[in-house]
């Protein structure tokens, strides 16, 4: 059976959800009433137990124990032991991974730790239509190196086979496009830039908890990602940076902070990093925040990202057909084909800000990405099937009723 046999009926969902081996999973997560939340893929849910996690953490831990729990409460160790959490879920062996800063930072430390690994070579390729961080980023990176750097961006400038020669140092990818849900081939790709001497920089923003990744099979140089999107860590939660054992030795960037020296207590006057993936950590962590990712890892006992894999391409096949069949003028940009799909469905629209604003007013909340994507993520920890026929009936609603005429769903916010 395909996924798409399951689009007949708003019952057929409903009975698809009862026989959902994943269903009990949404009851980890405190998720308003009358809300279909189809933007986990911006900011996930609230895991229930991290209200209990961080109250302990804020009276018991901070309030009454004070600096002693720095040692008692594990807190110095939490960006590694979350690390191998994170590492476990992106195929990524214990001791190559640390929780820790932004996703931003994370990619500026493995850019440079990247360049200085092939410091004979003075290109970074990116992508024309990465995130805009990463390029800003990148940017950065390539004035930290002390060398010349240039930039070659795939899209504007060529195809990743004409950009890469012996000139190229670093190539740094998504996963998966944040605008169109495109899924790289992040295998082949990777064997590419390796046959042409480079390194490879995966940001893993919209994949990360969601679709599978294969750090150590892959051979992959560094990874980055933040964890609260698809991970459910909560705003601004730390980020991760994974980097191959065999690059740890020699791997330096510039953040050479304390918290990545070999003996930070021994308060020596010279930075000697540390042996391992602590030398990717800077400075002191944000424990509270560190506590989110714990109980957000925690909602993810027991199940396989395999699994979560593999609703979510039903989901986004469902809603692919639902809304192909009810508007069958809308441009879905996402790949039809699972294997080259993320978990999000983007539909290009010219009056698609206005869409998405009354769709939220609606219960179904989604997001808009300029100059026209009406984006939907869809996390399949929490959502049902038939949240997705109910998604796509409002939708459809929104549409014909050219909700856009109507000014009030015009007016932008900050955070769109
Ligand atoms: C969300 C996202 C980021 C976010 O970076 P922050 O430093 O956490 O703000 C970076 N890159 C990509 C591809 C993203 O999707």
């Amino acid at each position: 059976m395909t996924p798409f046999d399951t689009a007949v009926s708003r019952d057929a969902c409903a009975a698809r959800d009862t026989s959902d081996p994943l269903a009990a999973l949404r009851d980890r997560f405190v998720l308003p009433q009358g809300m279909i939340y189809l933007d986990g893929n911006s900011l996930g849910p609230l895991p229930r137990a991290a209200v209990d996690m961080f109250s302990y953490t804020i009276e018991q831990e901070w309030g009454q124990n004070l600096i002693k729990s720095w040692n008692t409460a594990g807190w110095f160790d939490m960006p590694l032991r979350l690390g191998d959490r994170i590492g476990a879920l992106i195929g990524a062996a214990p001791g190559q991974t640390v929780v820790c800063d932004t996703t931003s930072i994370n990619l500026y430390k493995a850019v440079c730790a990247a360049s200085g690994l092939r410091s004979d070579r003075d290109v970074i390729v990116a992508e024309a239509a990465s995130f805009p961080t990463d390029l800003y980023i990148i940017e950065g990176a390539m004035k930290s190196t002390g060398r010349p750097m240039k930039r070659r961006l795939i899209g504007a400038d060529g195809p990743l086979d004409a950009l890469l020669d012996d000139r190229v140092a670093v190539v740094v990818l998504s996963h998966v496009d944040y605008r169109t849900g495109a899924l790289m081939d992040v295998a082949a790709i990777t064997e590419q830039v390796h046959k042409a001497g480079a390194l490879v920089v995966w940001d893993l923003c919209h994949s990360a908890g969601v679709i599978e990744f294969a750090f150590d099979a892959d051979a992959i140089d560094f990874a980055v990602g933040c964890t609260y999107k698809y991970l459910n860590g909560g705003p601004g939660s730390p980020a991760f940076i994974s980097v191959a054992s065999r690059h740890q030795a020699a791997a330096s960037h510039p953040l050479s902070g304390w918290w990545g020296h070999a003996a930070p207590f021994d308060f020596d006057r010279d930075f000697r990093p540390d042996a391992g993936i602590k030398r990717f950590l800077c400075g002191t962590q944000p424990i509270i925040s560190l506590r989110g990712v714990d109980a957000a890892l925690d909602a993810l006992e027991g199940v396989t990202v395999a699994a979560l894999r593999h609703k979510s391409l039903a989901l986004t096949a469902l809603f692919i057909n639902r809304v192909s069949t009810l508007l069958p003028d809308l441009e879905i940009v996402t790949p039809r084909d699972p294997t080259l799909r993320g978990s999000q469905v983007a539909i290009a629209f010219e009056h698609g800000y206005a869409v998405v604003q009354a769709m939220i007013e609606r219960g179904v909340i989604g997001d808009f990405r300029a100059p026209d994507i009406m984006r939907f993520g869809f996390a399949p920890l929490y959502l049902r099937f038939q949240d997705i026929w109910d998604a796509a009936e409002i939708l459809a609603a929104c549409v014909r009723a050219e909700v856009w005429r109507d000014p009030r769903y015009s007016r932008r916010s900050a955070v769109t």
